[in-house]
């Protein structure tokens, strides 16, 4: 695992949007500025590491607002998405990479 900044809040720790009132803590990393990601990582293709749904100001359910999402094995562009991460439409997360906008790829060996 390692910490890394909490891309929801930018490290900041607070709320980013204020949506309950502008002392409350970042509901990603709890306040602390600083979440943890189990390596190897990769930005989160669906929010493009902003942490931040693209569509909503809620945390990015690919990676939970953390900006960041693990990636083991080799990196191949998802064939699903071409590697944005979302559907078509935007709204959802690309059910064959998670949201990753990269798939395992296949083993060469
Ligand atoms: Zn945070
Ligand atoms: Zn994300
Ligand atoms: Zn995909």
């Amino acid at each position: 695992m390692s910490q890394i900044k909490c891309a929801f809040c930018k490290g900041i720790g607070k709320d980013p949007f204020n949506l309950l009132s502008k002392l409350a803590a970042c509901q990603v990393c709890g306040g602390q500025g600083l979440v943890a990601v189990e390596e190897p990582i990769v930005e989160c293709a669906f929010c493009r590491g902003s942490g931040i749904h693209p569509h909503s100001r809620l945390s990015c359910s690919a990676c939970k607002g953390k900006g960041s999402v693990t990636h083991r094995g080799a990196k191949q562009e998802c064939p699903d998405c071409g590697g944005a991460g979302c559907k078509v439409d935007g709204n959802l997360p690309c059910s064959a990479c998670g949201g990753k906008g990269v798939v395992r790829g296949r083993r060469s060996s």
